[in-house]
């Protein structure tokens, strides 16, 4: 299952900085100008449990294995990969599928993990506040009235008598002083991801070529358009004394591991078959690439463009290629449930379960499939395994609206009606989530977990950047 859908607390505190990183990275690229809408979030099992295996060495080497971080994937198409909160990395879905060995995105992730382990992002936030008190100072040059207020020795005269002087400067100079604060930040970003690799017996050779890519690539495009050199300045002098320190590393020639490289491979496949037009997925995968990563992707595009029966067979031959691959069974149950044969889904998604190690954005898609049967004999089936689902994966609307379906077939309004306000509210529609757990409240006896539940959705406050309607 690969969704893509917006999540709200995580949408709320990308936006919270995506302001500071506009100002600091001035002009805006149009990644971070679509970020008003709240960026959609892609949430697939199999992509998400790899980057998990990328991402848990390097964490545990920078002593940040116990802050529960997680990678969260954007639907961006472009390169890209930040820190932003402190608790999460974010990857655009373009840096995986840009990334042709494991140890590439390794290197990038380790990268990030040397600015969150460096805490960077306090530091840039600090910086900023600082740029508030320099952008007065540039008017006040612009106006004069900074050698006045030094002559006179008081500066305070000197700002209130500027208060209207605003000069074209102040922005490129705070622009150029976040950069160049930065700079220092990447270099002891990439010293720190280069120990993270050694301390966990990877080579840094990955990740010298990303950076490397976009140094030479920057020469030839348009300054400024690429995203991920805004965010990460990659001077020419700063991709030499990596190279130095990376081919110092002992394991610099050391190859990704070939099972590593086929997993990697088939996320790759499984993004462009989702994510790409279809004729783009068939020059990547023709007929003729008969790999596993070529079949899967071939599969998938099929049952996304139309024919169930052709994409079963594909899906099959898939199977008794890896009989133990969950993906395959829950990609068989998805192409199933949304082929209209949500009976015929329930079994392959029971495997994909067993062998997934009861993955909850798979129990949310078995949720479903019980639901979508109309058979109430599912029902008591669908509520344990969403309950299951959302009690571990609490910000994905999916398996709060599934839960609402099923209790509302089982006469269970109170229940249905708190399930659809979480839901509303994770999408980020609070009036809908107010109106909806206010009638909860009614429902339930004053006092009980869901009115409590229902209570705090009633009462809880709009997060910063976001509209209270
Ligand atoms: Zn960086």
């Amino acid at each position: 299952m690969l969704l893509r859908i917006a999540l709200r607390k995580k949408a709320s505190k990308l936006t919270a900085v995506t302001a500071a990183v506009a100002l600091a990275i001035a002009p805006m690229s149009s990644a971070l100008a679509q970020q008003n809408k709240g960026p959609p979030v892609i949430r697939d099992t199999e992509a998400e449990q790899l980057l998990r295996d990328y991402t848990r060495p390097v964490l545990r080497a920078a002593g940040l294995e116990k802050q529960n971080i997680q990678v969260v994937i954007l639907n961006e198409s472009v390169f890209n990969a930040f820190v932003a909160d402190g608790r999460r990395i974010f990857v655009n879905y373009g840096a995986m599928m840009q990334s042709e060995t494991p140890n590439q995105i390794i290197g990038v992730l380790a990268h990030e993990t040397g600015h969150l382990a460096g805490g960077h992002l306090a530091k840039l936030r600090e910086q900023l506040a600082r740029a508030q008190t320099q952008m007065i100072i540039a008017m006040l040059l612009g106006a004069g009235a900074m050698v006045a207020g030094a002559r006179s020795g008081n500066s305070n005269s000197g700002l209130a008598n500027a208060g209207a002087a605003a000069v074209a400067g102040p922005q490129e100079m705070i622009r150029r002083t976040l950069i160049s604060y930065q700079r220092q930040q990447e270099e002891n970003a990439d010293r720190a991801g280069v120990k993270f690799l050694t301390a966990t017996g990877q080579s840094p050779k990955g990740m010298y070529e990303t950076f490397k890519r976009f140094t030479s690539e920057s020469l030839f495009a348009a300054r400024g358009a690429d995203p991920y050199l805004q965010s990460h300045p990659m001077p020419a002098d700063r991709v030499a004394s990596l190279e130095e320190l990376a081919r110092a590393s002992p394991y610099w020639d050391k190859k990704d591991d070939p099972a590593l490289q086929m997993r990697h491979d088939m996320m790759r496949a499984k993004i462009s078959a989702f994510m790409e037009r279809q004729d783009t997925v068939y020059r990547r995968y023709p007929l003729s690439n008969t790999s596993l990563p070529g079949r899967y992707a071939r599969a998938i595009a099929t049952y996304l463009h139309g024919d169930l029966n052709n994409a079963l067979t594909q899906i099959d031959g898939l199977i008794q290629a890896q009989p133990n691959n969950a993906y395959f069974y829950e990609l068989r149950g998805q192409a199933l449930l949304e082929g209209g044969r949500p009976n015929d889904a329930i079994a392959p998604l029971h495997k994909a379960l067993a062998l997934s190690n009861n993955a909850p954005l798979i129990e949310m898609l078995l949720g479903q499939a019980l639901v979508a049967t109309d058979n109430k004999a599912h029902t008591d089936e669908a509520i344990a395994i969403l309950r299951a689902a959302v009690s571990r994966e609490s910000e994905a609307p999916l398996g709060y609206a599934q839960l609402a379906m099923a209790y509302g077939r089982k006469g269970d309004y109170a229940e249905a009606d708190l399930a659809s306000a979480q839901a509303a509210y994770l999408r980020g529609d609070n009036k809908t989530a107010r109106d909806l757990a206010s009638r909860a409240k009614t429902r339930f006896a004053v006092g009980t977990p869901g009115w409590v539940k229902a209570d705090d959705i009633v009462s809880a406050k709009p997060m910063p950047g976001q509209k209270s309607n």
